[in-house]
């Protein structure tokens, strides 16, 4: 896969893009993070990254506070009984994910607004926490033949893990309607374009007055 250079750019947000959420929720290996990745380092002026709190284990190109806060298991459950979370699902068999509380204060302190990479579940709880500041993205791969290919690619996942990812990706195919907006990740300059299309169209939204 060949990537093109991400270039900054200043789109002309109308305020205000404060306490408006983006949520990318995808099966595993459909490309979300490589979006996201690629918004924020276009648009990231305007939006910044939800890091979540997981009690899986770190990968080799990951950075502890940047993709994610790796914890322990009972760091997690301490954080659920402190009322931490926004939301958070056992994502797979033993491993946890959540959204902390306090990553959307943090960003929305800075005046941006906050982008998030979840779950299918975690996506329509945010968007019921939020409905009229929420916009949720489901980056829908090719087939489920390429998410097997990109997380063999991706060579982050034992064979066992692969079964279950690949096994989860057909349940959350089912989900794609109840999205605001379907992003098909086939070939990627063009899912890109799109990303930052679909991010830049809703920032420059204004919200209907109550
Ligand atoms: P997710 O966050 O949804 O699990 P990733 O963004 O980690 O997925 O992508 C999984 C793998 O597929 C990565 O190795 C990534 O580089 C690759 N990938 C992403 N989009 C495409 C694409 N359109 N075509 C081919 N490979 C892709
Ligand atoms: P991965 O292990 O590949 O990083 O992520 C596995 C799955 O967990 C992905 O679908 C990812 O979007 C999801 N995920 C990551 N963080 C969160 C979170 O905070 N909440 C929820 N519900 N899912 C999350």
């Amino acid at each position: 896969m060949t990537e093109t250079p991400a270039q900054p750019l200043q789109i002309p947000v109308h305020p205000p893009i404060f306490g408006k959420l983006i949520v990318f929720a995808a099966p595993s290996g459909a490309g979300k993070t490589t979006l996201v990745r690629h918004v924020l380092a276009v648009m990231g002026n305007h939006i910044a990254f939800s890091v979540s709190a997981t009690t899986r284990k770190q990968r080799a190109n990951e950075i502890n506070g940047k993709d994610y806060y790796f914890i322990s298991h009972p760091e997690f459950v301490q954080k659920i009984e402190n009322n931490e979370f926004l939301e958070w699902q056992e994502v797979y068999d033993g491993n946890f994910y959540g959204t902390l509380k306090s990553e959307i204060e943090r960003i929305w302190q800075q005046g941006k607004a906050v982008i998030f990479d979840v779950d299918v579940e975690g996506a329509f709880n945010i968007k019921n926490i939020y409905p009229q500041n929420t916009l949720t993205v489901f980056v829908k791969p090719p087939s489920i033949k390429a998410i097997r290919e990109r997380l063999i690619g991706r060579n982050s996942e034992t064979n066992e893990m692969l079964e279950k990812r690949v096994e989860k990706a057909v349940f959350e195919l089912q989900f794609e309607t109840r999205f605001d907006i379907v992003l098909l990740n086939d070939k990627i300059d063009e899912a890109k374009a799109k990303a930052l299309e679909i991010v830049s169209g809703f920032l420059q939204h204004k919200p209907e007055m109550p």
